[in-house]
């Protein structure tokens, strides 16, 4: 008998970590891919400690530390540039591994390197969308479409992994009536630009409230002979229902002179944001927007991960790392379970109730909870911050997302 094989859909963040992993273990993979060409599209992505001991284990933090960032520490500061909370991360704050802010595309090209390396240039096929799939016996068969060539293929495999983002078509299948992503009512604006660095040279911040945050960090060194970074950007503006009338495009040009005109006073001695918005490259719009938690993602030898099935608001830093925790726990089942169904179905048990938990939470604003609570506690500012809320609800409400999202130091640290 030959290799388990595994077919994956998607060549994402999560697709391309799972292939990794699944190769790692062993197995044969084949990834298809629906874009023509993989390009390094996106702006900034924050991959938490415990996402980057999975890609330590894959061999990957050398790479990272050349060409990400490792964040010092997380600040969140009023709309008037008064700091509320202020904690180190990653190494900073005692992880064994550390946090890093890092371009998408560049991330998401170093994957692909390294699974053309590791597995083959052959297999991870572009152009291929994934239309249906369906269990047969002990096999699965997924039919694609290559809409270039107007070509439709059928592949067997003994698994098919679904990683296939916000709009996967398998999800679809199995939850017809699912529509189509929950609109938050804030548009994220992303951009980058060429700055200097600002705070430690390895800060994130987030200043404001829900309805309109400034979030910054850097996410590559030294770009230039001035001692330049790569700031990342996104800036939230709540608007009307009826003026949401966007796609979930995430690569969607955004109008500069809304932004400038909204955030024209964010002029602060540590940051200079409208400076910040008007020298970026260029600047995309994106509606916040998830899905509710399903009730399963495993359906015979067909499963879910990633943003197909958990999409989240990039609330708390989490949408990648936690496809990358996925990618490590399907693998960890299948490695253990002859039984593929009983697998998939180990690998929902533990992967389905701890997403659904962030995507809840997020709602809530996650972590970024403590802005909102200052601002409607104080919406003309402070002169001093305990007068408006105490350092014991900054600290407690900090500790219970990290536990939450799995990033607990102590529970993570004993890992190996
Ligand atoms: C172009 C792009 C830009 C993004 N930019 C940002 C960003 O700037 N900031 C941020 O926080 N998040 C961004 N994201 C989302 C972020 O990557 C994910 O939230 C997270 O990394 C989880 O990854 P994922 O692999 O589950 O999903 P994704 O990273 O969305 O990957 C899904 C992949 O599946 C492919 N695909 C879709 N449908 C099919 C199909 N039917 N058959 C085969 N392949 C299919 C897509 O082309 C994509 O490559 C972006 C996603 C994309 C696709």
């Amino acid at each position: 008998m030959g290799r388990t094989k595994m077919i994956i859909a998607g060549a994402g963040i999560g697709g391309l970590t799972t292939a990794l992993c699944l190769h790692d273990a062993g197995f044969d993979v084949q990834v298809y891919e629906s874009a023509r060409e993989i390009k390094p599209l996106g702006v900034g992505i924050n991959l938490l400690p415990h996402a980057v001991r999975v890609l330590t284990h894959l061999g990957l933090q050398e790479e990272l530390n050349k060409t990400a960032i490792a964040t010092s520490e997380l600040a969140y500061y009023s709309k008037h540039g008064k700091k509320i909370w202020q904690e180190p991360r990653g190494k900073f704050a005692g992880y064994n591994w550390p946090q890093f802010s890092v371009h998408r595309g560049t991330f998401q090209m170093l994957l692909l390197n390294e699974v053309k390396k590791s597995l083959g240039a052959g297999k991870v096929q572009t152009g291929f969308f994934l239309q249906q799939a369906m269990n047969k016996g002990n096999l699965v068969k997924a039919v694609l479409i290559n809409k270039e060539k107007n070509e439709m293929i059928a592949v067997d495999g003994d698994v098919l992994i679904a990683a296939d983002g916000i709009h996967s078509s398998m999800r679809r299948q199995f939850y017809p009536d699912d529509g189509p992503p929950k609109f938050s009512g804030i548009i994220l604006h992303r951009g980058v630009t060429k700055a200097k660095p600002f705070l430690s040279s390895s800060s994130m911040i987030m200043a404001g409230s829900a309805d309109k945050k400034f979030v910054a960090y850097p996410i590559q060194n030294s770009i230039d002979e001035d001692g330049n970074q790569l700031i990342n950007w996104i800036a939230d503006l709540r608007v009307s229902a009826e003026e949401n009338i966007m796609p979930q495009d995430w690569n969607r040009r955004a109008d500069k002179n809304k932004l400038l005109r909204e955030f024209a006073d964010w002029h602060f001695d540590w940051l200079d944001v409208p400076s910040l918005i008007d020298e970026a490259e260029a600047i995309y719009e994106f509606p916040m927007s998830d899905r509710d938690p399903l009730p399963r993602w495993s359906f015979g030898h067909i499963t879910l991960l990633g943003d197909a099935a958990h999409p989240m608001y990039p609330i708390g830093s989490n949408g990648a790392s936690q496809a990358i925790l996925d990618a490590e726990c399907l693998t960890e089942s299948l490695r253990n379970n002859n039984d593929i169904e009983a697998a998939l179905k180990e690998y929902e048990a533990i992967r389905l109730p701890a997403t659904a938990k962030i995507v809840l939470q997020n709602r809530q604003m996650g972590p970024e909870q403590v802005m909102q609570i200052v601002e409607e506690r104080a919406p003309g500012g402070f002169e001093n911050l305990y007068d408006v809320i105490s350092q014991e609800e900054l600290e407690s409400i900090a500790a219970r997302y990290k536990q939450i999202a799995g990033f607990d130091k102590e529970a993570l640290n004993k890992k190996q």
